[in-house]
């Protein structure tokens, strides 16, 4: 069978006509706050000119066009200065630019939580969607989407009800911008002296160090504490490293925003008629109901049970040999130094070493040619688009057949003072049709914190770096690749479902022996990496990880439900390690500032991730990923539905895809 042949008919079949000219639009830099303000003020005309010719049009000219694409326009358009500002606040050098972004933040949440409740607009609506209902699957999907929008928000409530929700949503954004800024602002230094770094490379501390001595290291920084926890000889150290790092933004008052933040969240639920925060985010979801998520999240810890107490006894034999002590308890901040310690074994070879075959160029590098093929598409750099550092770099990625531009992904990969401490990756722009003939190329922004080597040496990565990039190329590969027509669907937007789907499968391809064969290069002398470390890498221990995926998403349910439940720390001892004492979990865990509720996707992604990979030793190549997977609009059927139509089979069991995971 010619499978290749098969997949480029489908191809063609399902491709938007190929006459349709891309409108590339890069972010516009802003050279101070009023450039800031002013795009705000031009989003705005642009919407009440907008609403008004909605408004005003008779009902006898009602069309799908002036009605729900005119709605579908006025969103992609809010999501362009949505996304702009997110982006300057968690990356722009100067402080005036982020502060204006963050006034306009708040008043676009607050002008949306208004639209969605306008009963004039939400009428006219709902009459054309009677009258006259569109035929194909999208337009029909983008009516139902639009009027669960005004659904959700609770448009047909009465009118006190409503000015009590949206003082309660305005609040709540406050809220949560408030536990954000406590996240950037509290401190969270550690003084260690000399001695107590012992197994630490000291080369890689020495900004932090003290004339006498000591290092002051702040443990905001992931890459810090991320050296501590794996070097670290010393157990008292590794401590307090872990206790400092799992509670970096816990002040006295920062449990109670957490807690104030999840009854503003109930209540919002309860007036909209749910009877919880979590019943309210799971309607459209794979699991329903939190009863639903709640039973998959117990059995799936059940199934993690043996895998993971078989390695807790393998990583505690091997403690009490390093330290000579048959009865040490393994404690969570021995977890990523005795793993360390394992793999080192396996590879002859310390973790240090590793780096070396990961030069930053040579992986990126790489790492676009090994997409560009397994994807058929193609990263050119352009270097003549403005933005605002200079080490930001812009690709504009191409099909390779149509040599069409399908889009850009910025990426900003070296840390700033002021710039967020962590990788993630941003949608800036939808793909959508903007005429018969046009549509706009959707627009990725990938942010990271690469440490960089000083001037004249070269930066090395360590493996957890390169398969993070591939992560977060992953969630801006999902945004550039759909041939979505409406922003709704575009890439991962409208199915939570699928958020980490293609970025989990992507990160998982970087650490496959073949994609190492290829990636890893040793600096200095070109030598690829000895096949007994792939190996030995491939075969990293993941049961950890799995089971404290798994009890943060069953924490996160249990918080957002109607009566909230605030047990990490006894949760932690009985189900996975206890917490170092004190740490409340929950002011530090800076996934309930958007992941409310919803945390468990991390987990079931990464099931579907290990489905889809079972695909390719049955045939399935990349492209038809990105034909059947990528490219189709998503949230339109079931994230499950879609990986199991590209599998041609049901899902497997949790239990028996754990084992692959
Ligand atoms: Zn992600």
């Amino acid at each position: 069978m010619n499978l290749g042949l098969g997949a480029l008919g489908f191809y063609l079949a399902i491709a938007q006509p190929s006459d349709l000219i891309p409108i590339v639009e890069p972010l516009s830099v802003p050279e101070n706050s009023a450039s800031v303000e002013r795009e705000w003020e031009l989003f705005q005309r642009r919407s009440r000119d907008r609403l008004e010719r909605f408004l005003k049009t008779p009902a006898a000219e009602h069309t799908f066009e002036n009605t729900f694409e005119s709605i579908e326009a006025l969103y992609a358009d809010s999501w362009k200065i949505e996304n702009w500002v997110a982006i300057l606040i968690a990356t722009h050098p100067s402080e005036e630019i982020r502060s204006a972004s963050s006034r306009i933040q708040i008043k676009l949440a607050d002008w949306w939580a208004e639209f969605w409740r306008d009963p004039n607009v939400f009428k006219i609506l709902k009459e054309q969607s009677v009258t006259h209902p569109p035929k194909e699957q999208e337009p029909q999907a983008l009516v139902r989407e639009i009027l669960s929008r005004f659904d959700e928000a609770g448009v047909d409530l009465k009118s006190e009800t409503q000015e009590e929700l949206e003082a309660y949503e305005s609040k709540l954004n406050k809220l949560i911008q408030k536990l954000a800024e406590n996240f950037v602002k509290t401190p969270s230094f550690l003084l260690l002296r000399e001695e107590e770094l012992k197994g630490i490379p000291l080369e890689s501390f020495a900004e932090f160090r003290l004339p006498q001595g000591t290092y002051v290291l702040d443990l905001k920084e992931w890459w810090v504490y991320d050296l501590l926890r794996t070097y670290a000889q010393s157990d008292l150290t590794r401590q307090k490293a872990e206790h400092l790092w799992r509670s970096r933004a816990q002040t006295p008052e920062s449990l109670d925003l957490v807690k104030a933040i999840i009854r503003l969240r109930q209540k919002i639920a309860k007036k909209s008629e749910y009877i919880s925060w979590a019943a309210r985010k799971l309607e459209d979801t794979e699991f329903s109901t939190p009863r639903k998520l709640n039973q998959f999240l117990n059995a799936a810890l059940k199934d993690s049970t043996q895998s993971f107490r078989q390695h807790r006894k393998e990583m505690t034999a091997l403690k009490r040999e390093i330290t000579g002590n048959p009865k040490a308890r393994l404690e969570i901040w021995d977890l990523a130094y005795i793993e360390r310690i394992q793999l080192e074994r396996q590879m002859k070879m310390p973790m240090s070493g590793l780096r070396e075959y990961f030069e930053l160029n040579h992986t990126l590098q790489t790492t676009f040619n090994l997409l560009a093929s397994h994807l058929s598409i193609e990263f050119v750099e352009r270097k003549d688009i403005d933005r605002w550092d200079p080490d930001i770099q812009v690709y504009e990625v191409r099909d390779q057949r149509t040599q069409k531009a399908l889009g850009l992904v910025y990426l900003d990969l070296f840390p700033r003072p002021d710039k967020d401490k962590w990788f993630f990756s941003s949608a800036m722009a939808p793909r959508r049709l903007i005429s018969d003939t046009k549509y706009q190329a959707p627009v990725a922004y990938v942010s990271g914190v690469f440490v960089k080597a000083p001037q004249g040496q070269k930066t090395l990565l360590n493996l957890e770096e390169v398969t993070t990039i591939w992560h977060e190329l992953g969630h801006a590969l999902e945004e550039l690749l759909t041939e979505s027509r409406y922003s709704f669907f575009a890439g991962s937007h409208s199915s939570i479902d699928a958020a980490e789907v293609f970025s989990t499968y992507f990160e998982r391809y970087a650490a496959r022996p073949d994609t190492l064969r290829q990636l890893a290069r040793h600096f200095q002398s070109g030598e690829p990496l000895p096949e007994h470390i792939i190996e030995a890498l491939s075969q990293m221990p993941s049961a950890f990880w799995n089971r404290e995926r798994i009890l943060q998403s069953i924490i996160d349910l249990r918080v957002h439900q109607a009566r909230p439940e605030y047990k990490a720390q006894s949760l932690y001892k009985e189900y996975y390690f206890s917490l170092p004492q004190g740490v409340d979990h929950y002011s530090s865990f800076s996934h309930l500032q958007d992941y409310d509720s919803t945390f468990w996707i991390y987990f079931w992604d990464s099931l579907l991730a290990v489905e889809l990979e079972s695909a390719e030793s049955r045939g399935k190549t990349g492209l038809d990923l990105r034909q059947k997977l990528l490219i189709p609009p998503h949230g339109i059927v079931s994230t499950k539905k879609l990986v199991e139509d590209y599998l041609g089979r049901g899902l497997r069991s949790c239990k028996e895809i754990l084992k692959h995971l």
